[in-house]
């Protein structure tokens, strides 16, 4: 029989079907009572040049039969490794923490392998994971959930979206009921925001030096003072907002916080390059503006 010289094959680098080139190929043939042949071959992906391994089966006594049925009737390709089609993987998964990177990476793989049954539970699991994670502690998955609205980490419409996930995994563990893989491509859509929101998308935007997130905790802050700093001299007075100018809406919510820690930083001398200076009230009310100076010849560093 005369080699292919290109195949359709998925390709997984790609994530589409692209023409592949035969590198390696082995045929066996059914017995002569009836018409079959398998086609082993390794195929690389002509257009990234990513390799597989491909398995054919073609039932050639049931082509014969009936010219009217359809390729995919008779012919069964498998391609590995095997990968979830149309999918691609969230961006820095190795973000994620242990456990929920654990379960998502199952729950992935038993889609792709067509355990769609397994792949619910798992899905379901993604969340106990999250739950776990985030220290959300209740007596079953629907107070979980809402344990994790009450508590800021999801959305109302977040929590509904989960609320159908838990379903669809108890339907699969206590019913055994076999979940839709369309419904599924939903649903891995779904964790997928869940964990993007929860986990990935402020490590992106802290990778990338033209996006701005808000900062919530002291390392943040005191990296963004030090820059700050290096436009001021020695002599000037500020307070935090004049510092910060137009940065001052990244730490909005916790301008008062930061503030505090900066002071005792300062107070117990882990902070050198900063010191304490003047308040003054603010008229009509009771708050007052806290100034700082710049320390002279003190070296800027993080702590
Ligand atoms: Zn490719």
């Amino acid at each position: 029989m005369k080699k292919e010289s290109k195949i359709d094959n998925y390709c997984s680098s790609c994530m589409g079907v692209r023409n592949h080139k035969t590198l390696h190929e082995k045929i066996e043939y059914g017995s002569e009572d009836y018409h079959c042949r398998w086609i082993y071959s390794m195929v690389e992906c002509l257009g990234c040049e990513n390799i597989s391994y491909r398995s054919v089966f073609e039932d050639l006594e049931s082509m014969h039969d009936d010219h009217e049925n359809r390729q995919e009737d008779y012919i069964t390709v498998h391609t590995y490794p095997i990968a979830l089609q149309n999918h691609r993987s969230l961006k820095r998964i190795w973000e994620l923490p242990d456990q929920v990177k654990l379960v998502y990476d199952e729950s992935l793989r038993a889609f792709a392998n067509g355990c769609y049954l397994l792949t619910g539970v798992a899905f379901r699991a993604v969340i106990e994971a999250v739950c776990m994670d985030k220290g959300i502690k209740a007596r079953n998955l629907e107070v979980k959930i809402n344990k994790l609205l009450s508590n800021k980490f999801i959305t109302e419409s977040e929590a509904t979206r989960l609320h159908a996930i838990r379903f669809l995994g108890n339907d699969a563990v206590h019913e055994m009921l076999k979940p839709k893989k369309e419904v599924l491509y939903l649903l891995l859509d779904i964790i997928e925001h869940l964990l993007n929101n929860l986990y990935l998308i402020d490590i992106e935007i802290s990778a990338n030096r033209n996006l701005k997130g808000i900062i919530t905790d002291f390392y943040q802050f005191n990296k963004l003072l030090n820059s700050k700093l290096r436009l001021f001299s020695s002599e000037d007075e500020f307070t935090i907002s004049t510092l910060l100018g137009r940065d001052s809406r990244r730490i909005k919510d916790n301008i008062d916080f930061l503030r505090d820690e900066l002071i005792e930083k300062i107070n117990k001398v882990e902070i050198e390059y900063i010191e304490i200076g003047r308040t003054e009230g603010v008229k009509g009310t009771k708050n007052f503006k806290q100034y700082f100076n710049k320390k002279v010849n003190k070296p800027i560093s993080a702590h």
